[in-house]
């Protein structure tokens, strides 16, 4: 297998999504296409401009001049990492596709060493950060956090200190695009899709250029897509502290009936009345708040919108991937 890897010469897919990364680009080829020259005489590398507003397309344009291993996908607009990335993700034709930030903060050397343990017989090799220092203390504490809550509570544990960055059989991929979702987390639906996996340890390195589009607030809600998606625990645990609330709240009647009938009717306690109404309206408001973000997802998946919308396509041959625009108009002309 190990032997026949090479000479059989299989495709490779990198996926880039790039959202304002106009300085680190020509960075970024410089790195990673020796890396793929090197490694395989067939490559491709697949760039989603993710709306920048810097000149990252002419960059683009520029770069895919010198190289047509370069194919650009332009969105229409900024859709966000996750659908940049099932956007480029669907327009690979590659046998092992591998999703990359442009910020080589994701290290291109370690490009080898995944093919070699896809070439070994893995279907996903996963690059996993041995070390997050680059990261702000902040970001480390809360994304721990985070890993330990949904892998305790979801049925699909997401692995720790693992990001996009792996590489993928294509049977993985199509696997992968057979998921209808709307709201995508990558990281989530990568967990869910199982086969045979590894891993590959690397030390995370800090952004070559540029800065992160990743604000806390950013940074919260997919959080909270990767909860909500991936758990209904949220949901059901209403019921159960429901049921808890109402068991005090019966035991502490009869105390009260008793006292009533014991010592005679009582002062009535305006203070703890107050208190008590206030913390069940904050438990109910948390609750309604929960089941809305249940049923804003149901409400995004039910209007069946496509995932992302392209503007222009360059170095594709033939219109690959999920036909979105297409998509609608097949639907109508069926119906
Ligand atoms: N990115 C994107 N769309 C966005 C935000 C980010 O395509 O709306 C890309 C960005 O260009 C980069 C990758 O996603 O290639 C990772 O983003 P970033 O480095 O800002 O995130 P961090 O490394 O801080 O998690
Ligand atoms: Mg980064």
């Amino acid at each position: 297998m190990d032997s026949e890897g090479p000479t059989r010469a299989r495709l490779i897919s990198l996926v880039v999504p790039m959202h304002n990364e106009e300085p680190v680009i020509d960075t970024f080829f410089d790195a990673v296409v020796p890396i793929l020259e090197g490694l395989t005489g067939r490559y491709e590398i697949v760039c989603v401009n993710d709306g920048s507003r810097d000149g990252t397309l002419e960059r683009l344009h520029r770069a895919r001049e010198a190289n047509p291993n370069i194919r650009i996908i332009d969105l229409s607009r900024n859709f966000g990492k996750e659908v940049a990335l099932t956007a480029g993700i669907d327009h690979t034709s590659g046998d092992a596709v591998i999703p990359i930030d442009a910020d080589l903060q994701d290290p291109p050397d370690l490009i080898p060493a995944l093919v070699e343990k896809w070439r070994d017989g893995y279907d996903m090799v996963l690059a996993v950060r041995g070390d997050r220092r680059s990261d702000s203390l902040t970001k480390r504490l809360t994304a721990n956090f985070f890993y330990r809550l949904i892998g305790r509570i979801s049925e699909t544990p997401i692995p720790a200190n693992t990001g996009d960055f792996r590489l993928m059989d294509r049977q993985v991929v199509e696997a992968l695009r057979s998921l209808p979702e709307r709201t995508r987390f990558m990281k989530g639906l990568f967990a869910w899709l199982g086969f045979r996996q590894t891993t590959v340890t690397y030390v995370r390195q800090p952004r070559a250029g540029g800065e992160t589009s990743w604000r806390y607030w950013r940074l919260w809600n997919f959080a909270l897509e990767g909860i909500v998606s991936f758990t209904t625990l949220p949901l059901r645990v209403w019921s159960y502290l429901g049921l808890i609330f109402a068991f005090c709240a019966l035991v502490y009647m009869s105390v009260i009936v008793l006292r009533t009938l014991i010592y005679g009717v009582d002062i009535p306690g305006y203070a703890s009345l107050i208190v008590i109404i206030l913390f069940f309206s904050g438990m109910n408001m948390i609750g309604l708040g929960i089941l809305g973000e249940y049923i804003g997802r149901v409400f995004i998946e039910v209007k069946q919108r496509p995932i992302y919308l392209i503007r222009d396509k360059f170095g594709f041959d033939e219109p690959a991937g999920r036909p979105t625009v297409v998509k609608l108009d097949q639907a109508a002309a069926s119906e």
